[in-house]
């Protein structure tokens, strides 16, 4: 299972099924993806077995040319919560449509969360542990509209071991990131934002990358072609110093 995620003038789809490509050997039994441009968001899910990333690539082929993406981010799901379908495969999206979530690992508390959510109202579409990752997103959201707090505050939640990824479909420069016990690396090259679940989908792509901090929401935007990221890259450059691939 994997997650690759691009933000900036190297988002590509392509790049993104290269990425998944190379992240194959952790095995997997579905795929997805959603691509953001200023203009709207697609999401594209596959079960195919281990055919669903030459699957996803043969979609690509028949779309239209190319639009200029803001965000490109991709999954190879491993099914631990809900059997593997196109329904259960990743990105998931919260009932507003606005966020959209990749995970690997597993919310060992989803029941309990699950059970809060429908008695406020939320319609889940999968019967995956992670889709609450997303529509607890939006219960905070809908409460404070600060969508920065709403990750945190949902992440929060969170027990079990994971790697999580969050895009605002309303402002896809920005990459919401969190893992705990499970490995995800972020990666910077120029004007582009780079985040995956090992360092092997990023050889090419990125000129340097750490791993993200511990248990500590990482966030990421790129803006007039730059790239920021808190915490700020120095303080992962010194603490993460060994993971950096000169
Ligand atoms: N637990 C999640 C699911 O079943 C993520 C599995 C994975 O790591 O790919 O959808």
């Amino acid at each position: 299972c994997g997650i690759v995620g691009i933000v900036g003038s190297g988002a590509t789809a392509a790049a993104v099924v290269e990425g998944l490509r190379r992240l194959e050997y952790r095995g997997y039994d579905s795929a997805g993806m959603v691509l953001a441009s200023s203009s709207g968001f697609e999401v594209r899910r596959v079960a195919r077995d281990t055919s669903s990333i030459a699957a996803l690539s043969e979609w690509l082929e028949g779309q239209n040319p190319p639009r200029q993406l803001v965000a490109a981010i991709g999954h190879t799901r491993w099914a631990t919560h809900g059997r593997p379908s196109e329904m259960n495969a990743h990105p998931h999206l919260d009932c507003s449509g606005h966020f959209a979530v990749v995970h690997n690992g597993i919310v060992e508390n989803y029941k309990e969360l699950k059970d809060e959510l429908i008695a406020l109202g939320h319609e889940f579409a999968s019967e995956t542990d992670t889709e609450v990752i997303v529509h607890l997103v939006e219960e905070r959201f809908r409460l404070n509209g600060d969508a920065e707090a709403s990750v945190q505050e949902a992440f929060s939640r969170l027990m079990g071991s994971m790697a999580v990824v969050v895009l605002d479909l309303r402002e896809p420069n920005t990459l919401y990131m969190m893992r705990r016990m499970a490995p995800l690396v972020v990666g910077v090259d120029d004007s582009t934002l780079f985040v995956a679940s090992d360092v092997p989908a990023l050889l090419d792509s990125a000129s340097s990358y750490f791993m993200v901090p511990e248990d500590t929401l990482t966030v990421g935007k790129v803006r007039s072609n730059i790239v920021t990221l808190s915490p700020e890259l120095d303080e992962l450059r010194v603490e993460w110093d060994v993971s950096r691939v000169e």
